[in-house]
């Protein structure tokens, strides 16, 4: 049995100290019946706990960590950059750097303003488009997470749908009436809000894979629906990349589905494991920013060089071979789950969308947040304490995906099939 004596010691103290214990409420591991796991360090696919305990890491800070941990890129480009001064409030080429790459690769960017956070910039993203539109309603998704800002804090998926709380206390409700939240993959239910509240709604913003309810791809043309009656509607289509963006695909989820909307989210993999968010889109709609525009928005450490260096090394690293590379190793970590869900007679339902994958404990065909909650998610905290055992770290909840990296291994797939196979074998049912 593995130990975590000096895991426990820190979380002891770290619960005295910042709530739970934790700064962000999935690393509390609740919904698996564990205490948080301290993290010493990282290399390629691995991690190592602070009790010395090693895995094969499919977590990687919850996506940014595509090429994995302390790439030797990255690392040195950000010795480089910290040795000449970690911020300085003012213009850098590297962000200039950045903004050209990711300017490049989604066409539909045509201009990208840098933040924080992928909370930041789906909150900005969502002024802009209230600004921009003279109206006030968003339409969002149920199960959709779009980070923690007021207006998207309804009916979210992630953390909160994990913790069993729809909404969030401290959400004004004068604020959650200007958003309207529909079933995910349901165009039905759009067209009724559209026909209920067509002229007022500023924005439509979606996962274009969900990612936040487990892993959730949309069904055919819904993405290109939901782009022709915003279109036809003057309402603006975000697509939250966040989580999809250059990890879906070299061009993000909107290149994978070929869908062209009027603004970009991003985060996670745009920092290389740094803090940082974007949003981008149509040039005269992001011109309308301060300081070209009226609609304010700012930020101390936005384009930090540090930040801007990380997600530049990470997606210059980057091409479409990398993605087909990724691919492959879900392909065979997919293959071996099913195989083992049939010799374990375990219900097991497999949502993917290029390299993005989630597994869900269920016989029933997932395609929006309630058909989600049919997963059993006692199953799912068995077999993740049994995969914690075996070296292999996961998303500890049954409603995120897996990440993967270019350093993993074919033989990291191997062990990880292994253990799921022995995991599935001791699910008590
Ligand atoms: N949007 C999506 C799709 C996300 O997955 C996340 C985070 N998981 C966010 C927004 C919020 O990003 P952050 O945690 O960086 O604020």
């Amino acid at each position: 049995m593995r130990q975590f004596e000096k895991s426990q010691d820190a979380y002891k103290q770290a619960v005295d100290l910042i709530p739970g214990g934790v700064n962000s409420p999935v690393r509390a591991f609740k919904s698996v019946g564990m205490s948080p796991i301290f993290m010493e360090q990282g290399k390629g696919s691995k991690i190592t706990d602070i009790d010395g305990n090693e895995y094969i890491d499919f977590v990687l800070s919850w996506g940014p960590l595509i090429l994995g941990h302390a790439d030797d890129r990255v690392v040195s480009a950000l010795k480089d950059a910290a040795e000449k001064g970690t911020s300085f409030g003012a213009s850098t080429v590297q962000e200039n750097k950045l903004a050209e790459l990711i300017i490049d690769r989604v066409p539909s960017i045509e201009m990208v303003r840098m933040v924080n956070s992928g909370t930041e910039a789906t909150m900005s993203a969502l002024r802009v488009a209230r600004g921009y539109t003279g109206r006030n309603k968003i339409l969002k998704f149920q199960g959709n997470y779009h980070g923690h800002g007021d207006s998207l804090l309804i009916k979210a998926g992630s953390g909160v749908a994990t913790l069993g709380l729809p909404d969030s206390p401290g959400v004004p409700e004068s604020i959650a009436e200007n958003t309207i939240t529909v079933p995910y993959n349901d165009m039905e239910s759009v067209r009724y809000a559209f026909s209920e509240y067509g002229e007022e709604l500023a924005a439509v913003i979606v996962e274009p894979v969900s990612g936040n309810m487990g892993v959730v791809p949309p069904q055919e043309n819904f993405l290109q629906e939901l782009r022709k009656i915003t279109a036809d509607n003057g309402t603006l289509l975000i697509l939250d990349e966040v989580m999809t963006g250059f990890r879906v695909g070299y061009h993000g989820a909107q290149g994978y589905f070929g869908v062209t909307p009027d603004m970009t989210c991003l985060g996670k993999v745009i920092g290389g494991g740094l803090p940082v968010g974007a949003y981008g889109g149509r040039r005269d709609i992001i011109e309308s920013v301060a300081p070209t525009g009226s609609i304010y928005q700012a930020g101390t450490l936005s384009g930090n060089p540090l930040a801007m260096t990380a997600g530049y090394e990470t997606l210059k690293a980057l091409d479409a071979s990398s993605y087909v590379a990724i691919n492959q190793k879900v392909d065979k970590l997919v293959e071996g789950y099913k195989q083992a869900a049939i010799d374990y007679d375990v219900p097991l339902q497999v949502n993917r969308a290029g390299s993005m994958v989630g597994f869900f404990f269920t016989n029933e065909p997932v395609v929006d947040f309630e058909t989600a909650q049919s997963a059993n998610v006692d199953y799912f905290a068995q077999y993740y304490r049994a995969m914690i055992e075996e070296g292999i770290f996961l998303p500890p909840s049954q409603f995120e995906g897996l990440f993967l990296s270019t350093a993993h291994t074919d033989e990291d797939i191997d062990k990880a099939i292994k253990a799921a196979r022995k995991a599935f074998s001791s699910i008590e049912k």
